[in-house]
């Protein structure tokens, strides 16, 4: 297990420090930002969407390594994904990391290092803040998104 955890660990200080899809998509009709107050995350998403399908993805913001590594894990998740697979995603991202529970069929790949910030209240709101932004994209909402 402690080996299992060490792993986890490695995989979110990479994404923390080199997050991929790190970029501002020019032309883009649908970006939003997200903040989180209780720790000063902030996020701008960007998605390329076409014919329902995520084509590309680009985020830019500031935060701290938990909501890094969950911004740039979840750029890799839903690119190339329907607007419905990215949902099934979110909402199985979701119960990860507020439960602990993953389904037989997860979905959700690397993403589960992130499984251990259920033990960490405020640090799920680090993981979800990505995730939300990404939800008011899909369900285009409002202007800003927030934690709170
Ligand atoms: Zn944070």
């Amino acid at each position: 297990m402690t080996d299992l955890r060490d792993l986890y660990q490695q995989i979110i200080i990479d994404h923390s420090k080199n997050p991929r899809n790190f970029r501002v998509l020019s032309d883009t009709a649908h970006h939003k930002e997200g903040y989180n107050p209780l720790c000063g995350d902030q996020i701008t998403l960007y998605l390329h969407i076409r014919n329902d399908v995520i084509e590309d993805v680009g985020f830019q913001g500031s935060g701290c390594a938990i909501s890094t590594a969950s911004a740039s894990l979840m750029s890799e998740a839903i690119k190339g994904k329907t607007l419905a697979e990215a949902t099934e995603i979110f909402d199985e991202f979701q119960k990860l990391i507020t439960t602990g529970d993953t389904q037989p069929s997860s979905k959700l790949g690397k993403l589960a290092v992130l499984a251990g910030v259920k033990e960490f209240p405020m640090r799920v709101k680090c993981a979800i803040l990505p995730w939300h932004t990404l939800k008011a994209v899909l369900t285009q909402d409002v202007d800003t998104v927030t934690t709170e």
